[in-house]
């Protein structure tokens, strides 16, 4: 349908989107877009050895961008790391910030450039009430996010979400202008990512379309976006997972992921609150949980969401347009990406069904999710997740 190099364009909505194979190389133009002199990259320890990061500070240097680099950023970011990032940048005199890497380094990224220039703490801006009003936001800094993952979709997102390791939870940190003005979606970036991560990362995108699709509010325009994200998602996300240098399907799972990110600007719902329980608790892969979840949720939400699903089937052509056939398509596709049936698998057992139940009732996404459940309902969801049954 396209060739490769038509896949190339820059986008008004949600924010300056440029997108297209070798768009990092005009970094340094966008920096100065923003008024950057000294830009601090902030990524993660395994990205900061390879060559993109390299040549992204040596593409800024040379053209007069006094640019550092941080990288002390673990999966699941701490309040911790945000801290130090504020310290690098404050000591380096930076003035901007290039959000790098996957979900975890730009959301990290996005919270340092919130906090620079604020006189609270982290967890004063979390996303509770109206908490984001406090944030001085001619302090924040500007920040051009350059995803090399395609899941989280973080860099169309105004949010970030910070681990508190104290409590064992993750806190939403939230401000409109938290989304980056700037992003950069360079699908070449992504060719090294190993197949399982490219499924897992591709099945979190799914899920934030799919729970968009599903949320409990009224935004017809996230709506329309989220069907697509999942077609471009069916299409493309087992070619992109099959061979890693396919530049046709990594760059329509990369576009897919920003569209989920900015359809769930509607809401999210169970799979993520779920996810979001276990992520603080166990530390596994966000995507990966999102994956394992999607049926189990999609079953327990079933007389709420019937209809919508059958629209989706039609849309994405299934040969069984039915709920059952939508929920066996997901199925198949999670085998096909070699995503595990249960949590059991990835070592997760009931022994903390409660809690993780009444964390998940709590968690801000559950709002979102078409049905209210209980937090008992939620341990009986999380338990068959457990067991693999549906
Ligand atoms: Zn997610």
């Amino acid at each position: 349908m396209f060739d490769v190099k038509s896949l190339n364009a820059n986008w008004n909505y949600p924010t300056n989107v440029r997108q297209g194979i070798g768009k990092i190389n005009k970094l340094p133009q966008y920096c100065k877009e923003l008024g950057m002199k000294a830009p601090l990259i902030i990524t993660d320890p395994g990205l900061v050895d390879l060559p993109m990061i390299a040549q992204a500070k040596d593409n800024c240097t040379a053209n007069e961008l006094n640019c550092g680099v941080f990288s002390d950023v673990v999966g699941n970011p701490t309040d911790k790391n945000v801290y130090d990032g504020v310290n690098a940048y404050k000591e380096g005199n930076h003035d901007g910030v290039i959000a790098f890497g996957g979900g975890s380094a730009l959301d990290a990224a996005k919270a340092v450039a919130l906090l620079v220039g604020q006189e609270g703490n982290l967890w004063d801006y979390e996303d509770v009430g109206s908490n984001w009003r406090n944030v001085n936001t001619e302090k924040m800094a500007p920040v051009v996010a350059v995803p090399t993952t395609s899941g989280t979709g973080s860099e169309v997102g105004r949010a970030s979400v910070i681990t508190d390791p104290v409590n064992h939870v993750k806190r939403m940190i939230f401000h409109p202008n938290m989304m980056p003005a700037i992003v950069i979606l360079d699908a070449e970036l992504t060719v090294g990512l190993p197949a399982k991560l490219t499924a897992a990362t591709g099945m979190d995108a799914f899920s934030h379309a799919l729970e968009a699709y599903c949320a409990n509010y009224y935004h017809p325009m996230a709506e329309g976006i989220a069907l697509e994200a999942i077609r471009l998602i069916k299409h493309y996300l087992p070619r992109a997972t099959k061979d890693g240098t396919d530049i046709e399907a990594r760059a329509q799972v990369m576009v897919a992921s920003s569209m989920g990110a900015t359809a769930f600007q509607r809401g999210l719902g169970g799979m993520h609150a779920i996810a979001h329980s276990l992520g603080a608790l166990y530390n596994s892969h966000h995507g990966l949980l999102n994956a394992i979840l999607m049926p189990y949720v999609l079953k327990a939400n079933r007389s709420a969401i019937e209809e919508r699903i059958e629209r989706l089937a039609r849309y994405l052509e299934l040969s069984d347009a039915s709920f059952e056939g939508f929920l066996s398509w997901v199925v198949e596709l999670r085998s096909e990406l070699e995503i595990p049936h249960s949590l059991a698998e990835i070592k997760i057992d009931s022994q903390q069904s409660n809690k993780i139940g009444e964390m998940a009732f709590s968690d801000a996404c559950a709002g979102g999710n078409p049905i209210q459940f209980s937090a008992d309902e939620y341990s009986s969801i999380f338990d068959s997740a457990v067991a693999g049954t549906l």
